[in-house]
């Protein structure tokens, strides 16, 4: 049987890998066999598979046959260069990096000058006749290996690699020493023995000094370092499987640190921060790669346009090599064509050799991002496809809104974290009640209102404040709706946070925060920290590039685009980023405003008092018409999905005494039997409580009223020649019978509108799919509606019975312990409420070929769920209005 091939080698000669293999050889290893087909310099190597990986992680060894393979590779190499590994005379050095599918920039390890040893330093010093450089190389590996290969892989906590640092940094003291460059040979030799001697007494154990050992050691260490500390977080920040592992790159070294005219360097091939089309970087003469990222000498700009405040008087690349320069150039442009991207390369200069080590796609800020798709666009070198492909979601959000500046935010404490649910940066003081936020912002301060959970009463603190904290609620909660309703940051569930309302302050383990004072969030990340930190804005509106994108990909669009809007503002900003309708017009956020909420709570208390109930509708019927009237108006003539009223009960009974006292005085009924009927309203499951169509089966005419004020503000459009469109949307239905109790209410108006105003004008009659009978039944369903809105976050909720408000305790330790790998409300769970969704989508057209599809979930503007919503045909996708420009980017990608 043919053995499994372990190893892919890459030289002038030979190359077996390719880009299309980036699972098994990771980003470096294809990149280098790419780069070497290409012709472009690249010392000769090979890339172990993450085959292998994985089973050295799972069976703690090599797999059978894998050392004759790798003994193989080696000889070729030694063949390429007539240099051979563990001579004694002309020695072969090797580095042994590690490289995922999916880049992941210094969260594994790297060993440099592997095979280094006693015997071969004296080969190293006669083949380069430079005794200074052989161990300024053999003390690097020495300080290297000790911490990768000797502490880290075997889980010790030593810190060999700050000691030896330290004997280093004394030394160099002592000589008065500035750069590692200047140190001398005799130091360096007292290094080494140095070295050896500490790591013999801290780690009991004898530093290498065969080069087999000493690379398989490497090899292994490099594997183990997929399971990281680092490496496993990240992987769950940016949602990496565990299980595709790490593949490992052996080249032939080649020497950056051979003299002044030998150096080593990084670089973008076009400008990551503004996207300008020139190559922008670092370099060091007489280095190693790992002294430009270590951060011991600061690198000197590779160009004019590479320089900052810091190294203006440094001198350049282009002047000190301009002909390797104009080599890098026109390698930019080979790469960029290659690979229809930018680049970000690393390259070494051995004694006046240009030699790459790597490329891959380089990462940039929003509005690079935008600028070099449109430019290689324009530049013909990418099609529209590929444009939109090279734009991620997190570019649109970056550039629509304000941002912290990367290199401070690394820099600044994070206090907490907790669920991403608004978007952008804030920062402001710290207040702890609606009121101190409109007070704080009256005196022109900035603020952050910070609540355990917020309700409707806090909306007015809420729109004053940068930025809404919240310890409780995840995803789908009354907080992270309206923020990002509002396109406004916030984070919310951070479980660390304990309110104390009283004293107006907040702690967090041992740190308190008090009212006033500064604080800093990132609502992308969910991250809080302490103090300012400088935000940069966006100026997205006056961004000439993000206009033409969006020009560019809006005839481009796989699937439909809506919003979710509850007022003609919102219908307005939402029309002018792009989208063509609005999916969900929540009717009882309308009430969120503190004027009104009152007449809604006097429906929804004194909902047995029919005199009180029937009084406060008929308050509320011009209100809503005139609402009404304005979306439509705003939206026409594109469709508005307006959903009947669901309200979660507890989100809208007045809470403090104040209110309590307020709505006594307007109903002129005493305060205890306002608390009385409260406390009759109390439900154990408000979520799962007497909402959405149950509420309109009780009381029809809440039902009748809204309808009325819907076609009739329809009815008032249609004569002055509006083409207004509403789509009424009977919310949690379960069955065709509760849908078609609501219908017959609905059509009754419609009905009697029509004779009265002697108008004819548009109108569907649709439901909200978020329950899971109502998927297992939509076929029924379908017959009787023109069209379904699936409700992913109650039909998340209703599907897991998990609630949305407190989800956020038991999500943790679900992902901590892998049941699951990321939030369902966040990001639709494909394996269970999409397989309802897909039942009820086929059901549902087999039933009604005509029937109009959407989805009106949080889900809406997530761009995996987006792609699964794009597979299954939906007509639309409805988010909320600042999600819009990210919804229109997903929804012209190819699946
Ligand atoms: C839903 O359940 O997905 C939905 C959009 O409705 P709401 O969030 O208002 O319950
Ligand atoms: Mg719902």
């Amino acid at each position: 049987m043919k053995q499994k091939k372990y190893i892919y080698n890459f030289s002038p000669q030979n190359v077996e890998g390719n880009k299309k293999l980036i699972n098994l050889l990771g980003g470096k290893g294809a990149n280098l066999a790419e780069m070497s087909q290409l012709n472009i310099p690249v010392p000769p190597g090979f890339t172990i598979s993450t085959d292998v990986c994985n089973y050295f992680l799972k069976n703690k060894r090599f797999p059978s046959g894998f050392k004759k393979s790798l003994l193989e590779s080696i000889k070729n190499i030694e063949l390429a260069l007539g240099r051979e590994f563990g001579s004694i005379k002309n020695p072969l050095l090797f580095s042994v990096r590690s490289g995922a599918r999916k880049s992941m920039p210094g969260m594994m390890e790297t060993v440099l000058n592997v095979g280094l040893t006693s015997k071969t330093l004296d080969g190293l010093i006669l083949q380069t006749n430079d005794e200074r450089f052989a161990y300024d190389s053999y003390r690097r590996l020495i300080m290297m290996y000790s911490d990768v290969v000797m502490e880290k892989a075997n889980n010790l906590t030593q810190d060999i690699r700050e000691h030896l640092e330290s004997i280093l940094v004394l030394n160099k003291q002592e000589g008065n020493i500035i750069h590692d460059s200047e140190l001398s040979v005799f130091l360096l030799k007292k290094l080494c023995k140095i070295f050896k001697q500490e790591i013999k007494t801290k780690l009991n154990q004898n530093f290498p000094d065969d080069p087999h050992e000493q690379l398989l050691s490497a090899i292994k260490a490099v594997f183990i370092s997929w399971n990281g500390f680092r490496a496993k977080e990240y992987r769950k920040i940016e949602n990496i499987p565990n299980n595709w592992g790490t593949a490992v790159t052996i080249q032939s070294m080649v020497f950056g640190n051979m003299g002044q005219n030998s150096a080593t360097g990084v670089a973008f091939t076009r400008n990551p921060s503004t996207g300008f089309n020139n190559l922008y970087g670092e370099w060091l003469p007489n280095a190693q790669g790992e002294d430009v990222v270590a951060g011991i000498r600061t690198p000197y700009p590779i160009n004019e346009e590479s320089k900052n405040q810091l190294t203006k008087n440094n001198s350049t690349l282009e002047l000190k090599f301009p002909k390797l320069y104009k080599r890098l150039i026109s390698i930019k442009s080979i790469l960029e064509k290659h690979y229809h991207n930018m680049q970000d390369i690393e390259f070494t200069i051995q004694e006046g050799t240009l030699w790459m080590l790597q490329t891959r796609d380089g990462k940039r800020n929003g509005h690079a991002a935008i600028k070099i798709g449109l430019d290689l666009y324009k530049e013909k070198v990418i099609n529209k496809i590929e444009l939109s492909d090279r734009i991620r979601p997190e570019h649109i959000e970056e550039a629509m809104h304000p941002y912290f500046n990367a290199e401070k935010e690394k820099d600044a404490q994070i206090l907490t974290a907790g669920l991403p649910a608004g978007p952008g940066c804030a920062v402001g003081r710290a207040v702890f009640t609606p009121e101190r936020a409109q007070e704080f912002t009256e005196k022109k301060e900035p603020v952050i209102l910070i609540r355990e959970e917020t309700s409707p009463e806090d909306i007015h603190g809420m729109h004053v404040a940068n930025a809404i904290i919240t310890s409780r609620g995840g995803m789908t909660s009354h907080a992270a709706l309206i923020a990002r309703g509002w396109g406004k940051c916030c984070v919310v569930g951070c479980g660390e946070l304990i309110i104390n309302y009283k004293e107006h302050r907040a702690t967090i383990h041992n740190f308190i925060i008090r009212e006033g004072d500064w604080i800093s969030v990132n609502g992308g990340a969910g991250k809080i920290y302490k103090h300012r930190i400088p935000l940069q804005d966006s100026q997205v509106k006056q961004n000439k590039n993000f206009n033409q994108l969006f020009n560019i990909l809006k005839n481009n669009q796989k699937i439909g685009v809506r919003a979710n809007a509850d007022t003609a503002t919102d219908a307005k900003t939402a029309r002018a980023m792009g989208a063509k309708g609005i999916g969900l017009c929540r009717t009882e956020h309308m009430f969120f405003n503190p004027k009104r909420i009152n007449e809604i709570r006097k429906m929804i208390i004194f909902r047995d008092n029919q005199k009180i109930r029937k009084n406060a509708i008929m308050n509320l019927l011009p209100v809503q018409e005139k609402d009404f009237y304005s979306i439509l108006k705003a939206m026409a003539p594109y469709p508005v999905t307006i959903r009947l009223l669901d309200p979660p009960l507890h989100e809208f009974l007045p809470q403090s005494k104040k209110q309590i006292a307020l709505l006594s005085q307007l109903t002129e009924i005493s305060i205890e039997q306002i608390l009385n009927n409260i406390r009759k309203l109390h439900e154990n499951n408000p979520m799962l409580g007497h909402r959405g169509c149950r509420l309109g089966i009780s009381y029809p005419e809440i039902t009748e009223m809204q309808a009325t004020a819907i076609l009739g503000a329809a009815a008032n459009l249609a004569k002055k020649g509006i083409d207004a469109k509403p789509e009424i949307m009977v919310p949690l239905v379960g069955s065709l019978n509760e849908f078609n109790h609501q219908k017959l209410i609905i059509e009754k108006c419609a009905n009697k509108i029509k004779q009265s105003t002697n108008t004819q004008f548009n109108y569907k009659i649709g439901t909200m799919i978020e329950l899971p009978r109502a998927c297992l039944t939509a076929g029924e369903i379908a017959q009787s509606a023109d069209f379904f809105s699936f409700g992913t976050n109650d039909l998340t909720q209703t599907t897991f019975g998990f609630s949305r408000d407190d989800v956020s305790s038991v999500l943790n330790d679900y992902i901590e312990n892998d049941i699951i790998y990321q939030d369902p409300f966040q990001s639709l769970d494909v394996g269970g409420v999409g397989r309802l969704i897909e039942i009820a989508v086929q059901e549902a057209r087999k039933a009604n070929p005509e029937i109009k599809i959407g989805i009106c979930g949080e889900h809406g503007g997530d761009p995996q769920s987006i792609d699964f919503f794009k597979n299954q045909k939906f007509n639309y996708i409805s988010c909320s209005p600042f999600r819009i420009p990210i919804a229109i980017l997903c929804a012209t990608k190819e699946c």
